[in-house]
């Protein structure tokens, strides 16, 4: 087929890399490692945190109507009672009586054991909070549990954003934070883990309007990931069936990526109704409505919620980027990240570790360093440099030559065309400015 959907690359390749090159680890490797838990290295943390700052641009920073809020990841009981968790957020479990292995009952496609044949057991479900104690005493009044989502701390805080911010609606408040999910089957790498960083937005509205809205919402949150390098083909809308829908909402559609297990969901969009607001009215005795000036009447707004994971996107960016090419004997691997995502934006790298060379390059280094995450590197041959920048994604690279030392100019190379021209040092800064706009 023409139009066939392929992945880049397989997972094994990615988890690889992402450990090769310092992305990701397995978490507590040297005790053997803990089942689908994961670190970031010094080079994942950067493009975890740079696709958590376009995020934060995109919806924060570059908007009038939203702001952002930073909640605790532990909240009052009470929170997971109103919210539903507390009764409903289950996932039907079966064992298979001969492996003993579990699985999700809405995720196996036969009814015996996917792994041996085996039998399996009556589904049950499981409450996938993670529970805990507050203060030392383990008794059930002391009981607290670690949020299975950020959107909780964005409604309960919903009147004191209201009167500090004076926004009015329609507008939004977005958060980045850790949620915990004691999921039954975690893996495929970092895309589904018991830890994970959600991207979550709110965005109130009144109550008629919610439709347009969330048609808005859903097409400005899937030209994001485009915008920020996605190819297009890996990329699709899923409108949820009516079956399908949480027990709270009136339509949601799931922006998926082609990973190399399939179509799997990346962001889901929701339209929460005053779902709620309606109910933290009701167990907290607080009316968390607005005043509509025009009818002189007060109403309950309704939600739109954008809900993205962190790790999901940090992965799929990854994945997407990925390209093996012919480079004359060898296969050149690069990772053709957005620049804006690339943990290094710039890589010095004098020709020779001879003096004074290794003097200069160290010196435009430490210039560059004040703007941009810049690497140093003069370890073995320039040829062998280049292809570790370009297996990490740095966007240019600045080579420090014999020459650097008569003419005061170095060579940038561009990590996709290749190409390389010659600057003078002077002019470094404002050149490499001008290609790292974004
Ligand atoms: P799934 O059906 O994959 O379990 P979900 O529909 O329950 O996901 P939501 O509750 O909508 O997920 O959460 C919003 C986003 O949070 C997801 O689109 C995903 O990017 C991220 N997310 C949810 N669960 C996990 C997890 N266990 N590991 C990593 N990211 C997650």
């Amino acid at each position: 087929m023409a139009n066939e959907v392929r992945a880049t690359t397989t997972m094994e390749k990615i988890v690889s890399l992402a450990k090769r090159r310092g992305f990701i680890f397995p978490s507590s490797e040297i005790y053997g490692g803990l089942n689908s838990c994961w670190d970031y290295g010094p080079l994942g943390v950067e493009l975890k945190n740079n696709v958590k700052r376009a995020w934060w641009k995109a919806n924060v920073q570059e908007r009038d109507d939203l702001v952002g809020l930073d909640a605790g990841i532990l909240m009052h009981p009470r929170v997971w009672e109103a919210s539903g968790h507390l009764e409903g957020f289950t996932d039907p479990l079966v064992d298979c009586k001969n492996c003993k292995q579990r699985f999700r009952a809405d995720h196996l496609t036969t009814e015996r054991c996917p792994e041996c044949g085996g039998e399996l057991t009556e589904a049950r479900n499981f409450n996938l909070m993670f529970k805990t104690y507050l203060g030392p005493v383990e008794e059930s009044a002391a009981i607290v549990y670690l949020r299975p989502e950020t959107a909780q701390g964005i409604f309960v805080n919903f009147q004191n954003v209201l009167t500090t911010t004076r926004k009015k609606i329609p507008f939004g408040v977005a958060q980045i934070g850790k949620s915990f999910r004691n999921e039954i089957t975690p893996g495929n790498f970092t895309f589904r883990t018991r830890e994970f960083e959600q991207m979550e937005i709110e965005y109130f509205v009144k109550p008629g309007t919610d439709e347009e809205f969330y048609k808005q919402w859903v097409e400005d949150r899937f030209k994001w990931y485009i915008d920020l390098g996605i190819t297009p083909e890996r990329l699709r809308l899923r409108p949820h069936d009516p079956d399908e829908l949480a027990h709270y909402a009136k339509g949601c559609s799931d922006i998926e990526y082609y990973f190399p297990m399939g179509w799997s969901e990346l962001e889901g969009i929701a339209n929460r109704t005053d779902f709620d607001l309606k109910r933290h009215s009701e167990f907290s005795g607080n009316k968390l409505e607005v005043f509509d000036q025009e009818t002189n009447e007060h109403y309950i707004p309704y939600v739109i919620e954008p809900s993205a994971g962190a790790d999901r996107a940090t992965l799929a960016f990854l994945l997407d980027a990925y390209t093996e090419e012919p480079d004359k004997d060898e296969t050149r691997v690069v990772l053709r990240l957005h620049p804006a995502l690339a943990p290094y934006k710039v890589g010095v790298l004098p020709l020779s570790r001879k003096e004074p060379l290794v003097k200069l390059a160290k010196e435009i280094t430490a210039k560059l360093r004040r703007y941009w995450m810049t690497d140093y590197d003069d370890a073995k041959s320039i040829g062998r440099r280049y292809r570790r920048q370009d297996e990490i994604g740095t966007p240019y690279c600045v080579t420090v030559d014999f020459d650097s030392l008569e003419d005061q100019a170095v060579t940038i190379r561009d990590r996709d065309t290749m190409e390389q021209t010659r600057v003078p040092i002077a002019e470094l800064v404002n050149v490499l400015r001008e290609k790292l706009e974004f």
